[in-house]
């Protein structure tokens, strides 16, 4: 298994990860097989959509945080219950196909990591299969 060590700059934060995640690819010397994706957070997690057109990524900040906004009479003490049910809805893995020793995406397609109680320090666990 390898780590990732990410520092993301905002509270709502979406960062491409997916060319750090195709070197670790190219490392490991893997052609083909599956890449496991895990974020280890209750606060962050990852999700895979557009990349080509930075746009959505902004589109998707804006409207988790419109459906769940950082106050809204939570019990969670901690005052993240935001954060904690936009990682639910995203989820806090993925896994994509490898081919010939890089992720087989979509023409469109990256992979995002998913800050949601930022900025901080996070992890992401790779496994390749
Ligand atoms: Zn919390």
């Amino acid at each position: 298994m390898t780590t990732l060590t990410i520092k993301t700059g905002a509270r709502t934060d979406l960062i491409d990860i997916t060319s750090q995640i195709n070197d670790q690819i190219y490392k490991s010397g893997i052609k083909e097989g599956v890449c496991f994706i895990y974020v280890p957070h209750t606060t962050a997690g990852v999700t895979i959509n557009e990349s080509a057109d930075p746009d959505v990524k902004t589109d998707i900040k804006t409207i988790l945080d419109k459906i769940i906004p950082w106050d809204d009479n939570y019990k969670h003490n901690e005052g993240n219950s935001s954060a904690h049910m936009k990682t639910t809805l995203v989820g806090s893995s993925e896994h994509v196909p490898i081919e010939n020793g890089s992720l087989f995406l979509g023409t469109w397609q990256g992979v995002f990591f998913c800050e949601f109680d930022g900025p901080r320090t996070r992890k992401i666990h790779i496994n390749f299969l």
